[in-house]
């Protein structure tokens, strides 16, 4: 037992589409479902068909498609009290969505069957127990999720059973233990699942919600009591605070539990997935997300650094490689040399412990980040930086002197910047329009030097941020500006602090040009 297989369930596109924010097109629900099969992810549930256009839709472009690892399911619910099964109209478009695997929902709990679906235990046990029937003699693989099951079951041990035990005597080839409301504990879970794997011969799957924060210790639970099935959504996307997370769902069996389920090579793509889910989905990927988030392997104390240069594992759960994620290095005050020279390293500059300059270095980030800068989100500035303080940086030009002005009226405004720069002895001096001020002095600079140049012609400012700090200081706070420039194939990121919002922006601007301009 300890080595059964575990089976992945997505249900990105059904349960993780009522999450707040989450809406797909039927080409994003292809897209998803065709990267999970080639994650090799074992069940995708693509919809509802009874529940709107979109989901037939979908089914309908997914049964022409071949699908490599992944079998498609379609999601609906037990047949409507006192209907015959096979008059049942959302039981037959669930026939129609064509898919090899059917999976339907029903009542375990009590209260919801005479509350919500006011019958009787006894026709709630038949409506189970018909639908699951039908289903298997179509040919279907079926999945019985049970809803509320460990409500359900907490409330009334016995019926919980007997419902379970309807859909497994009508054929199915799962019984799937839900989480509905999110609010059961690991050790709960574990209870109940060991119970039911006593109780039953069939297939147990595991289905939990995130409302207390535990949405994948209890998936892990099922499982250390003998579910074989985990069903999940990519990111925990979902209703409230969302379902079961199949990203950490998955490194934790393969990885920690060591359960054949997604096979480890694919397990190197997990955060390629994530990243390409929440890309359709238009969601900001969370940095703190577990095992593949930004900050996931990120290190800045000074001493963790030092010991991560020495053995990387000292301070790593796993290495982040396995999940396709890599270790970031973070220069802050709270840096040390080894954060400096991994940085350094890690940004193609030759330095090592031994370098002389470092402690110069260090004293000039700790100097800097004091006045205000901030190298996290900065790598170029740091770049230069290191780079200037090395004296391994020619400047490439000199800006002699700058102006810019703003002039309006009640109905436009017009900004201007002139510029004079020095390229060996050689001056230029232009002016130029722009949306805003450092629009034109960004413009004016650019216009400049690209005679000298031309690089420079591919590289725009893509985005632009101001914080203002101590701010307690009125209009004396002073200001950071970050700005993310591109080339159309790398992109950079460098800061600028001043009293004046401008000069800081002509700082971050200066520093993305010399910065692009190390590289020639
Ligand atoms: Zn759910």
């Amino acid at each position: 037992m300890m080595s059964q297989a575990v089976e992945i369930y997505d249900t990105t596109l059904r349960d993780g589409s009522q999450g707040e924010g989450i809406s797909f097109s039927v080409a994003d629900k292809i897209r998803i479902a065709e990267k999970l099969d080639s994650f090799g992810v074992h069940y995708v549930e693509g919809g509802w068909p009874g529940s709107n256009p979109k989901d037939i839709e979908f089914f309908k472009q997914a049964a022409k498609r071949k699908w490599k690892n992944t079998r498609i399911a379609a999601f609906g619910s037990t047949r409507r009290k006192k209907v015959a099964v096979e008059d049942d109209a959302q039981v037959r478009l669930l026939l129609e969505a064509k898919t090899p695997v059917i999976t339907i929902f029903g009542k375990t709990w009590l209260l919801h069957v005479k509350e919500v679906l006011h019958t009787t235990p006894r026709e709630n046990l038949a409506m189970i127990a018909d639908t699951v029937r039908f289903l298997k003699d179509k040919g279907k693989y079926v999945i019985y999720d049970a809803e509320h099951a460990l409500d359900g079951y907490q409330d009334d041990p016995k019926y919980a059973l007997a419902t379970w035990q309807a859909a497994q005597d009508a054929g199915a080839d799962f019984v799937v233990l839900c989480d509905t409301n999110g609010g059961r504990l690991p050790t709960e879970v574990e209870n109940i699942t060991t119970e039911a794997r006593a109780k039953l011969s069939c297939n147990i799957g595991i289905h939990t919600h995130n409302d207390i924060g535990l949405g994948v210790a209890n998936a892990l639970a099922g499982v250390e009591a003998g579910a074989s099935q985990v069903q999940g959504t990519i990111n925990g996307y979902g209703e409230r605070t969302g379902n079961c997370n199949l990203t950490s769902v998955i490194p934790s069996l393969v990885l920690k539990v060591g359960r054949k389920s997604i096979p480890k090579a694919k397990v190197k793509k997990l955060r390629e997935v994530a990243r390409f889910v929440d890309e359709v989905a238009n969601q900001i990927p969370d940095r703190r997300q577990p095992w593949i988030g930004g900050t996931a392997f990120a290190h800045k104390g000074g001493m963790h650094v030092n010991a991560v240069q020495k053995v990387a594992h000292s301070f790593e759960h796993i290495n982040p490689e396995a999940v396709g994620n890599s270790r970031r290095i973070l220069v802050s005050d709270l840096a040390g040399r080894s954060n400096i020279v991994m940085k350094a390293q890690e940004m193609g500059i030759q330095v090592d412990n031994d370098t002389p300059q470092l402690k110069n270095i260090l004293a000039k980030v700790k100097e800097q980040e004091h006045l205000g800068y901030d190298y996290e989100g900065a790598e170029g500035s740091l770049a230069l930086l290191i780079r200037k303080a090395l004296g391994r940086v020619e400047p490439a030009f000199d800006l002699e002197a700058y102006h810019v002005s703003m002039r309006g009226d009640a109905l436009e405004h017009v900004c201007e910047a002139t510029v004079k720069v020095k390229v060996g002895d050689q001056s230029a001096h232009t002016v130029a329009d722009g949306d805003g001020p450092v629009n034109a002095l960004d413009q004016a600079l650019r216009n400049a030097l690209r005679g000298f140049y031309p690089v420079l012609k591919k590289v725009r400012l893509t985005d632009y941020k101001v914080r203002i700090l101590n701010s307690g200081t009125g209009t004396a706070a002073k200001t950071r500006v970050l700005i993310e420039s591109t080339d159309g194939k790398e992109r950079w990121y460098t800061v600028g602090v001043d009293v004046n919002i401008i000069e800081a922006s002509l700082q971050a601007l200066l520093d993305s040009i010399e910065y692009r301009l190390l590289k020639k």
